[in-house]
């Protein structure tokens, strides 16, 4: 099938004591080793909890109530909790917003990657010291031979994500889950970062789902784009289709928002209102209610994703256009 992640129509539910949530709604997207999805959206679109659920990291008492998780043509998301910490280990590398939750203070960051290297790949102590300096050297840390044997505090925060980065990559695995995992740094250190994960990953053919808030990172980042509101898929497409031309009204919204240095993206659209909460998400679509090409049919009927062009957008005006010829 050529792809490396595979979501099929992925809900999440919590049980409330108001009734249950569903905070992700069929959710579906594929990820082709090599290849940079973007998944993009405001805070409470579902981004994050998408990336834990895939990696088995759920909050209880959120759970999947329904769909598909494939990783390499075997289904994950019913997996016992034991294999599903070795999976993680080997097969999924996790980058968070901040590199301390990945990183324990008490050992060198040499100490780690040999434990994470000896852990899931058949290689002696010294060859995985080896490999380490080694990726310490790729992910472009300075005399990485000495900096190996010092903990995570003595680095700065963008050396420290490129710690994580190393660490993500240290099994080899087939697939990166990465968490906005620039928006804690600085403006000239994201840059550095984002183009390190995009090179290493292309050379080492892992597969990234990269989430963040930030249309600019994506833009520079992604081959793909997933833009996601309250909990659901409102579009899919390559990243220049969904930045140039943008066919849903709420990505053309977001895509007001890039600050782009390279191009000036006129402000499209000025998106009013918010996300909706979890308990009060609107009937049809969930975007109607800021929506200004709003119809009667939006408020009653839920668009699927659509066909339009080289994208998919969930939204009655694609059905409207599309029969219009
Ligand atoms: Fe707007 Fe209707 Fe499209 Fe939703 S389906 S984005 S309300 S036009």
């Amino acid at each position: 099938m050529g792809h490396v992640l595979e979501i099929r129509q992925l809900s999440v539910e919590f049980p409330s004591r108001r009734g249950v949530l569903k905070a992700l709604d069929e959710v579906s997207f594929s990820i082709q080793a090599g290849e940079v999805v973007g998944v993009v959206g405001e805070s409470g679109a579902g981004k994050s909890l998408t990336g834990a659920a895939i990696i088995g990291l759920l909050e209880p008492p959120g759970r999947v109530s329904g769909g598909e998780i494939w990783l390499e043509g075997q289904r994950i998301d019913q997996l016992p909790d034991d294999q599903m910490r070795l999976l993680r280990g080997r097969k999924i590398g996790a980058i968070f917003q901040d590199p301390l939750t990945s990183l324990n203070p008490l050992y060198t960051v040499g100490q780690q990657l040999i434990e994470t290297i000896t852990t899931h790949l058949s290689l002696s102590n010294s060859q995985a010291k080896t490999r380490a300096i080694e990726l310490l050297e790729a992910t472009g840390i300075p005399a990485a031979r000495e900096r190996i044997d010092h903990y995570p505090h003595q680095f700065s925060g963008g050396m420290r994500q490129r710690v994580v980065i190393a660490l993500a990559l240290a099994a080899e695995p087939k697939l990166i889950i990465a968490d906005e995992p620039t928006t804690a740094l600085d403006v000239s250190i994201q840059a550095q970062i984002i183009e390190l994960l995009k090179r290493l990953c292309r050379e080492h053919g892992t597969a990234v789902m990269l989430i963040t808030h930030d249309m600019g990172v994506i833009a520079e980042t992604a081959n793909r784009v997933v833009v996601m509101y309250a909990g659901r898929v409102v579009e899919v497409g390559a990243v220049r289709d969904v930045i140039e031309r943008p066919q849903h009204p709420y990505t053309a919204g977001l895509m007001g928002s890039i600050p782009t240095i390279k191009r000036v993206v006129e402000r499209l659209v000025q998106i009013d209102g918010s996300m909706p909460r979890l308990n009060a998400i609107p009937s049809g679509c969930a975007f109607h209610p800021r929506c200004e090409h709003v119809m009667p049919i939006c408020r009653r009927e839920r668009p699927e994703l659509m066909v339009r062009g080289a994208s998919q957008a969930a939204c009655w005006l694609m059905a409207k256009e599309g029969t219009d010829g």
